[in-house]
């Protein structure tokens, strides 16, 4: 991974609905984040209004170029980006 890649997290207390926003999905150049089921059953739809039904993750951190157009596009600001401390000298 490039040490560069910042790390990104998801406050899920703020995106309960990611299935039915993909905001930051959308709008990531490089196609970071993935939404998944969070409460799978088996051969059943969830519906993507519901709270909690689905979660979305950065799988693909190591491809963020930290544009930010992530969180410019968040209505209800949920990602943040911290920026790892630069690796001591050996
Ligand atoms: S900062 Fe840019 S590259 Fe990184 S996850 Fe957000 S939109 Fe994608
Ligand atoms: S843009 Fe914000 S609210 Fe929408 S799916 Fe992404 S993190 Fe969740």
């Amino acid at each position: 991974m490039n040490p560069v890649n910042p790390f990104i997290n998801i406050d899920r207390e703020r995106c309960t609905t990611p299935f039915d926003c993909k905001r930051c999905l959308r709008a990531c150049p490089p196609a970071v984040f993935v939404v998944f089921g969070a409460k799978m059953v088996k051969g059943v739809e969830l519906d993507k209004k519901a709270p909690g039904n689905y979660a979305i993750v950065p799988m693909y951190r190591d491809k963020c170029t930290a544009c930010r157009k992530c969180i410019e596009v968040c209505p209800v600001d949920a990602i943040t980006l911290t920026m790892p401390q630069e690796a001591p000298a050996p």
